[in-house]
Order: structure tokens, then sequence, then C-alpha cells
């Protein structure tokens, strides 16, 4: 789409995205998650998603700028990380059953409702998300996904394999079908959510499984004022594409993240969006420190 068209589209869809977020953050103040979108809505397009947001402290963007540049695409070296779970992880899913897991949606805490066969565990739309039923502060995680394959040619950026690894509920990095599927950048897979792009783009095509292998650093409070940021450092294929980022806050768009003092240790959510989108493999380490 040429500079024109793309403008004269963001000039029709921000007003009506703008209004979705208000709602959003509604639903969030009365404690509900958004209804999932399961099929994206006629006109949806490459670009289309979350509102461009307010400007971002120490950043010369703003929250999903479209004039950000893409993160420049690299081939990741072979093979992939794929280690199996290590004596002292916690399996969060080997493969086989859902048992370390609940639903988690406008429903409130639930069975889950993803659906498990040839050892992957796949989204399914409307069945909200997946929340660890135990709770994490630091940690060390592998996480293996992938965008399956045969999915709607129609469905486009934000809409084409939307999930996202969420630590604490709250902090999200995105999954997404990015080989081939340009996004704002700080919406693309690996990405920070609306503050950060990978810092490059080393995503496989549709079909074949990506690893993410993450360090989290819970934030730390005193009394309701931050003392230590979030932090998150991540190894997409391989390849850094976060070193030990700060976050704003939990996970939004208008207005910017921001923090709400909470628990030291909270669940581990994989988002039920748009997807689809396939996981496996999935192990998390508490990170206690030296001495420990
Ligand atoms: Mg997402």
């Amino acid at each position: 789409m040429n500079r024109r068209a793309f403008a004269r589209r963001l000039a029709v869809s921000v007003p009506a995205l703008v209004a979705l977020a208000s709602r959003r953050t509604e639903a969030q103040q009365a404690g509900q998650q958004p209804p999932p979108p399961t099929a994206p809505p006629a006109g949806r397009g490459q670009f289309d998603g979350s509102p461009v947001g307010d400007p971002l402290p120490g950043q010369k963007w703003r929250a999903h700028d479209r004039s950000r540049p893409q993160p420049r695409k690299v081939v990741p070296g072979r093979p992939l990380p794929t280690p199996s779970a290590s004596s002292d992880a916690i399996v969060l899913f080997d493969g086989k059953d859902l048992s370390q897991w609940s639903g988690g949606g406008r429903g409130g805490v639930t069975e889950p409702k993803w659906k498990v066969e040839n050892g992957y565990v796949e989204l399914v739309p409307g069945g909200g998300s997946l929340v660890t039923k135990e709770s994490f502060g630091d940690v060390q995680l592998h996480i293996e996904w992938m965008t399956p394959t045969g999915t709607d040619a129609s469905r486009v950026g934000q809409f084409r394999g939307n999930s996202g690894v969420t630590f604490m509920g709250q902090y999200e990095v995105q999954v997404l079908s990015s080989y081939d599927n340009p996004t704002y950048p700080d919406g693309g897979a690996g990405g920070i959510y609306g503050l950060y792009p990978p810092m490059v783009n080393p995503c496989l095509p549709e079909g074949q499984w990506n690893t993410y292998d993450f360090v989290f650093e819970a934030p730390v409070f005193e009394q309701d004022k931050v003392v230590k940021r979030a932090c998150i450092t991540l190894f997409f294929n391989g390849l850094v594409v976060h070193n030990r980022a700060e976050l704003l806050g939990a996970t939004a768009t208008l207005p910017l993240a921001a923090y709400k003092a909470h628990a030291a240790e909270l669940p581990l959510t994989l988002q039920g969006h748009a997807g689809p989108a396939r996981y496996r493999n999935i192990w998390i380490r508490r990170l206690r420190g030296y001495d420990a």
C-alpha cells in the first residue's frame, strides 16, 4: 500500500480503534477480559490493530508507531535451541496434557479449553487464555511456538497468528506470524507489545517451530511505588532480541503502560487472541540468585 492510501486507511480506522481501546480499558477495570477476536472484521488491514499511542519515554517513537522501522530480518542458525526441561525446571507442557494450566477469560478461571494433539497445544478461538496454576516472579522460560499453515490469506497483520506470552498476566511479548507479515514493529513476533520491536526478526515461515528463551525479572514494589522495573531478556530462535529491556508497566495502549503494584509472584498467561497458534515444550525455572 502506498503512503497516501495507508494514511487514508489509518484516518478511517483510528477513531474506531480508539473507541475499541477505551472499551477494553473499561472491561479491564471491571476485571474482565475483552472478548477475543475470532475473525478479522472487514477492513482489518496489514497495519491495523492497536491505535497509535502516546510518545514512549526515552524513545523517538510512539506506542505502535507505524513509522518505526521494521526489524531487520535475519535467518537464524541451526539447530535451534530446543532443550528438554532441566531437572530443576517445572514442566508446564510436555505435549500430553494441560494439568499445569487453567483457562482464563470472561468467565473467570475455568478448565482450559485449548486443544492438545500431536504433542502440541493449539489456541482455540473464543476459548480464552491459558493461565498457569502456579505463580512465578523471576524466571527462565523456554517455549516453542508456531503459526500453522493453512490460515486464510485474508488474515494479515495482527490478525494472523496472534497470541502472546504474558508474564504475571500483565507483561506481554507478542506471538505472531512475522516471517512475511509486516505490522507495526512493536506488535510483531518477539516484540514487547507497545514498547519495543525485537532487535532483529528471525521468525520462521508458518508451519515451522520458533523458540523463545526468556529471562524475566519481576518488578519490585514498595507500597504502591515501583522501585525496580520489570526486565525482559529474550533469545528468539537463539538470537538476542531484548537485552534486559525495562518495561514501562503492564501492557497497554492508551494510556501508556504503567505499573500497578501487585504480588511478587503471579501466573503466566498464554494469550487467547486471534490465533492460530500452537505451543510445545514449555518449561520454567525460578531464578533464586547466587548461593541459593
Ligand atoms: Mg498478542
